[in-house]
């Protein structure tokens, strides 16, 4: 009850709200009550910066390692001054130096300061997340024909709501530090471009908080549901990606499938990036025959992301070196869920071997799975407890899936990041260092995206 009373009081200072969030979520020791004051920080108000050039304070950032032999036992940070100026980290400066005592200062409480992070798999355009719970019955044995025939029927209730609840995923993800995403966005008979063009508006609103790539995705089957027409069309207005969906399962032309999406993305000059959940066999073949088809087409390298590629979680380790090997030289990317269930992916071979492997979150409550919390943080943990074993070192180093490789440290310990010129593109995080928040979770108190604070609050 306490704790009740005392989110009602925070409540009712509406305009601490945040504080509120910032508070709760740094104590952790009450479930309800930090689960109750998440919901609050999803959808309260933002602080506001209008500023263009100013100076935050009190900064944690890692400053090195502390090593015993050649594994770092623990890190040493330091506070410092960040001098923002439109949308760069100008300099880093002793803490509280105000060069220019005319400019406004903000107090970032001693927090961590950590690179953006990059959901870079989504799908914005379709989701339950902002409406009434629900969750969908998929009995074992459901297909993904089946699947396109619920889609057919489920899309067009849902697209009503789609900027709306567009909007509200993206404040969930920027709570949790993301303001950097690759969607998915359906193109396929039933939409048509209507959830295109329903993203491409909210992403404009947006813009000044959260850069977005959208992938043109077939999710009924780029020949299936024949909509290679209407994929050139997305292209003609302006999605970034080509999309494409298990070749065999859905398609059933491995080969015509495949070309026919490489076709569109050479017509354009535009990336491809294919959800693969096929397993072997045809998922392997269909994982070589892309490789192939890159290492003949110069124009492709490094234009291709395999989305989830389950197939690779199929192969033995001598099998995944040598396509992974071939992969890293065509820099090809791959996008994981990093997955928990009978399938291991062999993600951390894959980084070894040089691939660059990025996470998100796929499905936020939708008719495809129920789970989703748009939190790379929690992928980053993820990923430690499953890839790594765990120390100083190797939890920092596990933060890079989370932000696409971008680090505080380099392995050695030198601060690579930030630097004078970088995007002032980062969140702030309730932890003594990467580690930490990698081990933790921990509780994220504002993101900031370009200079512009996008949610939570310094003072
Ligand atoms: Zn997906």
């Amino acid at each position: 009850m306490k704790e009740n009373k005392s989110r009602r009081e925070f409540i009712s200072q509406s305009g601490k709200m945040v504080t509120a969030c910032a508070l709760f979520g740094a104590t952790g020791s009450v479930a309800y009550a930090a689960e109750t004051a998440k919901n609050t920080c999803e959808t309260g108000k933002t602080m506001n910066i209008t500023a263009k050039h100013y100076y935050l304070d009190n900064v944690l950032l890692e400053a090195g390692f502390n090593v015993d032999g050649d594994v770092a036992t623990s890190t040493r940070t330091e506070l410092k001054t960040l001098e923002i100026q439109d949308g760069k980290i100008v300099a880093l400066r002793d803490n509280k130096s105000h060069a220019d005592s005319a400019l406004p200062h903000y107090d970032a409480g001693g927090k961590l300061m950590l690179p953006a992070m990059r959901d870079m798999h989504i799908h914005l355009d379709k989701t339950f997340y902002g409406g009434p719970w629900r969750s969908l019955n998929r009995p074992a044995g459901t297909t993904i024909q089946d699947m396109i025939r619920l889609e057919q029927k489920l899309l067009p209730e849902l697209q009503p709501y789609t900027q709306e609840r567009a909007e509200k995923l993206i404040d969930l993800i920027q709570s949790k530090g993301s303001t950097i995403a690759r969607s998915h966005c359906n193109i396929e008979p039933t939409s048509g471009l209507k959830n295109l063009e329903n993203l491409q508006a909210v992403l404009a609103r947006r813009k000044p908080g959260f850069d977005c790539e959208i992938v043109a995705f077939p999710q009924h089957g780029l020949l299936l549901s024949k909509c290679e027409p209407l994929m050139r069309e997305a292209m003609q207005a302006g999605a970034h990606y080509v999309g494409g969906l298990d070749p065999t399962n859905v398609d059933g032309a491995m080969e015509k499938s495949l070309d026919t999406m490489f076709q569109i993305a050479l017509d354009y000059d535009k990336g491809v990036d294919i959800h693969l959940h096929e397993t072997s066999p045809a998922g392997v073949a269909a994982v070589n025959y892309m490789v192939e088809t890159v290492e003949k087409t110069p124009a492709l390298k490094g234009k291709l992301t395999i989305s989830h590629g389950f197939a690779l979680a199929t192969l033995n380790e001598q099998q995944v070196d040598a396509l992974a090997t071939r992969m890293a030289a065509q820099q090809i990317t791959v996008a994981s869920t990093v997955p928990i269930g009978t399938l291991h992916m062999p993600l951390k071979q894959l980084r070894d071997k040089g691939v660059f492997v990025m996470t998100g979150t796929d499905s936020v409550i939708d008719h495809w799975s129920p789970y989703g919390l748009g939190d790379m943080l929690e992928k980053a943990n993820l990923y430690a407890q499953l890839y790594i074993r765990p120390n100083e070192q190797t939890l920092s180093r596990a933060l890079g899936i989370a932000t696409g490789n971008v680090l505080p440290l380099n392995d050695k310990g030198e601060r690579v990041w930030p630097k004078a010129q970088d995007a002032a593109s980062f969140v702030l995080v309730d932890a003594s260092c990467s580690a930490e928040a990698v081990a933790r979770i921990s509780p994220r108190t504002a993101t900031f995206h370009n200079g512009n604070l996008v949610w939570g609050t310094v003072s």
